[in-house]
C-alpha cells in the first residue's frame, strides 16, 4: 500500500490499522491534526508514520491528487471528506457526515464524476450521518454524474433487494479511472488490468 488516508478516528475507520500493521510495517498515514493525535495515542505501541495534512490543502499519492475538506460528524470536532482528482476526473468521498455541509464545501465538491456518499439508513434521520434521501439530495445539489452509497447499516433490505432501489457499493467493488473516465464495478476489472500494465501502477483507489 502506498498510503492510507484516514477521515476520522472512529473505530470502524481505524480499527483495522493494527491488523494491517502485521502485514505491512511501513504505513504512510495521511490525516488531519486531531485525528493524527488520537491515532498516535491509541496505537502508541506501534511505530506509525503519521503525516498530518490540513483541510483544503491538496497533496499527491501515486499521481492522484487528494484534498481533505471538513464535514459534520458530531460529536467529533474534526472529520474529513476527500476529493480525489486524476486525469481531469473528480471523485468526492464524503466520509461520515450529516447533510450539514458548509457553502464553501458545497462549492468545492460541486460537479464530481462520482459522489461516494455516506447513507447509513434508508429513511431514518441521524444527526451524524446522512440517510438515503439526504445522500440523493446531496448528489442532486452538487450535480454529481454518478453516485454510490457507502456505510450502509444492516437496516437496509438485503443487498439483492436494496440495490434495485439504491446505488449501493459492495465489498470488493473497484473504481478506476481510464482516460479521464470513472469506471465503476464489474466492468472495471479489465480496465484496471490494462491500465495497470500500461502505467505499471494500479489506478484503483
Ligand atoms: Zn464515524
Ligand atoms: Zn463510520
Amino acid at each position: 500500500m502506498d498510503a492510507i488516508v484516514i477521515t476520522h478516528p472512529h473505530y470502524d475507520h481505524i480499527g483495522g490499522i493494527p491488523e494491517f500493521y502485521r502485514v505491512q510495517k511501513k504505513l504512510d498515514i495521511r490525516t488531519t491534526d486531531l485525528t493524527g493525535e488520537i491515532i498516535s495515542s491509541m496505537f502508541s505501541f506501534m511505530k506509525l508514520s503519521i503525516n498530518k495534512v490540513g483541510f483544503f490543502k491538496p497533496f499527491e499519492i501515486f499521481g492522484v491528487e487528494f484534498t481533505l475538506f471538513p464535514v459534520d460528524h458530531p460529536p467529533l470536532k474534526e472529520s474529513a471528506g476527500v476529493i480525489l482528482r486524476y486525469e481531469d476526473s473528480k471523485i468526492v468521498f464524503t466520509g461520515d457526515t450529516s447533510s450539514k455541509l458548509s457553502d464553501e464545501v458545497i462549492e468545492l465538491i460541486h460537479s464530481p464524476d462520482l459522489l461516494i456518499a455516506d447513507a447509513i439508513h434508508p429513511t431514518l434521520s441521524f444527526n451524524k450521518h446522512m440517510n438515503a434521501n439526504e445522500a440523493f439530495e446531496l448528489s442532486k445539489r452538487i450535480d454529481a454524474k454518478e453516485t454510490l452509497f457507502i456505510h450502509m447499516s444492516h437496516l437496509y433490505p438485503p443487498h439483492s433487494v436494496a440495490s434495485k432501489k439504491y446505488p449501493l457499493s459492495y465489498d470488493g467493488m473497484r473504481i478506476a479511472v481510464e482516460n479521464g473516465k470513472v469506471i465503476i464495478g464489474e466492468s472495471v476489472q479489465k480496465a484496471v488490468w490494462d491500465f495497470g500494465l500500461e502505467r505499471k501502477r494500479d489506478s484503483t483507489f
